[in-house]
């Protein structure tokens, strides 16, 4: 088989099970290569059904690395239901430590609903959106700013389907436990893996949990807790898994002390990008609460040591949600980014 994607997962066996989804790429080192994407499967008669994925760009890690200990740490017997588990999942831009898979240069968050004849990466959207995802409640994508960029931790949902869909993600997002809440508006047809679960019949939930190629004590105890907290919440465990006083590397929960702030990004205006080569100096870091007109830092031009370092400022009011990490910029790089504080009601009052 020289096409497509083939697996031999049973969804009906009970227990733990380690499986590869297999795409036919044939490249120079190797004729008859297969991409493998590791998957893992955890059940436990019927019952909710979660999927757990992260790796959908490869240089973002807490998802990668949490997901491995979660599959690693979970015990048939003391879940209800199923959950499958890809921690991997763009599997070739994870090894090459990259947002993209190095195969086809495939972002596959900017690849759904996919394609079943196209390069790896559009076969494994295809799989994903119109084989995979249908067969859970719950998709819980996990991401992070990746190695360009710092983002606010925050927990993700796209503002799609139905009023009572989109408040039953809400509520999910809310269990996650996170300190923001961040409702993208990215429209149904969107390339992401929250629109493909809209439209896979799926509620959605993500999330930005750290960023820079990395992860710290604090963006694994977030994330840890957001992943416990979901599980909970649909009913498939009863106790915490990768949180909580429990030995083996096991961190603590950092302490969150306000209710979840959510945020939306909705104007241009809420971004500054860089219009030419310069290099970026912020003055002030994500979670920074500023007003229209205050300095958000500087772009200093390494190759113009006569002219004064250009001073940026903000458009709009907000906190600010992201920003680009890597001081060496280029026209059209996003340098950073400031959200807008909202309500719940004025989210649910405008479903779609
Ligand atoms: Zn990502």
């Amino acid at each position: 088989m020289h096409t497509g994607l083939y697996h031999a997962l049973d969804f009906a066996a009970d227990g733990k099970s380690l499986d590869f989804l297999s795409i036919p790429f044939s490249v120079d080192r190797s004729p008859y290569y297969q991409v493998k994407v590791p998957v893992c499967r955890v059940r436990n008669g019927t019952g909710p059904r979660v999927l757990l994925m992260a790796g959908n760009h490869g240089d973002e890690y807490e998802g990668e690395l949490l997901l491995g200990r979660l599959f690693r740490r979970l015990d048939p017997a003391r879940i209800r239901g199923e959950v499958t588990i890809l921690p991997a999942t763009n599997a070739p831009a994870v090894m090459a430590a990259r947002r993209r898979s190095p195969l086809d240069d495939g972002n596959l968050n900017r690849a759904f609903p996919g394609d079943p004849a196209g390069t790896p990466t559009f076969r494994l959207a295809h799989f994903l959106e119109h084989e995979l995802f249908p067969r859970h409640d719950v998709v819980f994508d996990i991401h992070s700013g990746g190695t360009s960029m710092a983002h606010l931790p925050c927990a993700l949902i796209e503002r799609q389907g139905t009023p009572d869909r989109l408040a039953r993600a809400l509520e999910l997002m809310r269990a996650l436990d996170m300190p923001y809440g961040f409702v993208a508006e990215n429209g149904a047809a969107a390339p992401t893996s929250m629109a493909a679960a809209a439209r896979a019949g799926v509620i959605g939930i993500s999330g930005e949990f750290g960023g820079g190629g990395t992860v710290t004590p604090e963006t694994i105890a977030y994330t840890a807790r957001a992943i416990d907290n979901l599980l909970i919440a649909v009913g498939l465990t009863d106790a915490p898994v990768l949180s909580g006083p429990t030995p083996a590397a096991a961190p603590a929960a950092a302490p969150i002390a306000t209710p979840m702030q959510l945020l939306q990004l909705d104007s241009h205006r809420q971004a500054i990008y860089a219009l030419r080569r310069g290099w970026f100096e912020p003055a002030v870091d994500v979670g920074a609460r500023v007003s229209a007109g205050d300095l958000a830092g500087w772009f200093h031009d390494l190759t113009r040591l006569d002219q004064p370092e250009e001073e940026l400022r903000f458009q709009e009011a907000g906190i600010v949600i992201s920003r680009r990490l890597h001081s060496d910029s280029e026209a059209g790089d996003c340098l950073i980014q400031v959200a807008r504080p909202v309500e719940e009601a004025g989210i649910l009052g405008r479903a779609a």
